[in-house]
């Protein structure tokens, strides 16, 4: 059996991070999503609020979970049995990134595969950053996350 991890900030999650587990889904036999506690960006939304977000967009699919995480990623994938880290790839703005990233997490556990999925062709340039910035301007952006993502920001935008 082999377990994926795809870690990420996911703040929010939107349709593009969505569509990376679910395909992930399709290769592996389980999917943990998981919600890095303390990137070094500005966060939005609270570790909790980012999983309790995950959770309500995955419901109940199979094989698929969300568990957030304060250690090194390969020290928690070696903690859920995960031989494999999935990260999603976007046309430009990733490929630097992931690959030193990649290269890092290889340094820390040789054992652990980096794989990156290309992005679905309507997700290439979504990410969770301009969305937000979309939203905080009174934005469209109900084709790029769910609907209780989009109201959850919405309503934090407004206590900001
Ligand atoms: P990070 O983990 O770098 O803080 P995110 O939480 O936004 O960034 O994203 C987690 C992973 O999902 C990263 O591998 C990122 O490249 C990927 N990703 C983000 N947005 C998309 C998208 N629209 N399509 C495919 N992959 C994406």
């Amino acid at each position: 059996m082999t377990i994926a991890l795809y870690p990420g900030s996911f703040d929010p999650v939107t349709y593009g991070h969505l569509d990376i587990a679910t395909r992930a889904l399709t290769v592996f036999d389980e999917v943990v999503m998981g919600v890095f506690d303390t990137p070094s960006k500005n966060l939005l939304f609270t570790t909790e609020e980012r999983v309790s977000l995950i959770q309500e967009a995955i419901g109940d699919i199979p094989n698929l979970r969300v568990e957030s995480y304060t250690k090194m990623t390969v020290a928690f994938a070696r903690h859920i049995n995960a031989k494999v880290i999935v990260r999603g790839l976007r046309m430009s703005p990733d490929f630097e990134r992931e690959f030193e990233m990649a290269l890092m997490n290889k340094k820390q556990d040789p054992e652990i595969e980096v794989l990156c999925m290309m992005s679905s062709v309507q997700y290439q340039f979504l990410s969770s950053s301009l969305m937000k910035e979309a939203a905080k301007y009174g934005g469209y952006i109900e084709d790029l996350v769910p609907e209780h993502v989009a109201t959850a920001l919405r309503r934090k935008l407004a206590t900001k």
